[in-house]
């Protein structure tokens, strides 16, 4: 495993529609290896294959840091609810604006062996999975955000609560 660079906004990968995978090969293995290890480095509960550099329909979240998800052509089939609350990215350091987004969501997607997966996620793991399925169409939350983009100044002990995906 290794860690991967990430690419900050402006970087024109994150503006790009990524393609969907068709199987699974060992070098995927080893980007989605990679993820993760570059995710729980940057104290971040996700990251899209895009903010690696990588044009692929792919997302890997974990937002307790005890229950890693690998999301490969997801699609969300059901929304409910809203919630507004600020939210991060770790290709926008340092930065935190609102969004709304539903508070209930169900993906439908592969897992790393290809199998078809339904999963669904409430509070902060709507928000990861909508934010990171965003990331795979080309769009930052920034473009989504209710309020200004703000500064963002974690206190060490506060880093384990960062949010940033
Ligand atoms: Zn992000």
């Amino acid at each position: 495993m290794a860690l991967r660079t990430i690419r900050i906004s402006g970087d024109p990968v994150l503006t790009r529609k990524c393609r969907e995978v068709k199987e699974m090969t060992p070098r995927l293995a080893e980007l989605i290896d990679d993820m993760f290890e570059t995710m729980y480095e940057e104290n971040g509960v996700g990251l899209a294959a895009p903010q690696v550099g990588i044009l692929k329909r792919i997302c890997v979240i974990d937002t307790t840091g005890e229950t890693p998800l690998v999301l490969i052509n997801p699609v969300i089939t059901e929304k409910d609810g809203e919630q507004t609350g600020d939210e991060g990215c770790l290709s926008l350091p340092g930065k935190a604006a609102p969004v709304t987004r539903p508070m209930h969501v169900v993906v439908e997607a592969l897992d790393r062996e290809m199998k078809p997966v339904r999963l669904e996620g409430e509070e902060l793991l709507a928000r990861a999975m909508c934010h990171e399925i965003d990331h795979l169409d080309g769009h930052m939350y920034t473009e989504f955000a209710v309020g200004p983009v703000h500064d963002v100044v974690y206190e060490e002990e506060e880093e384990e609560q960062e949010e940033e995906a």
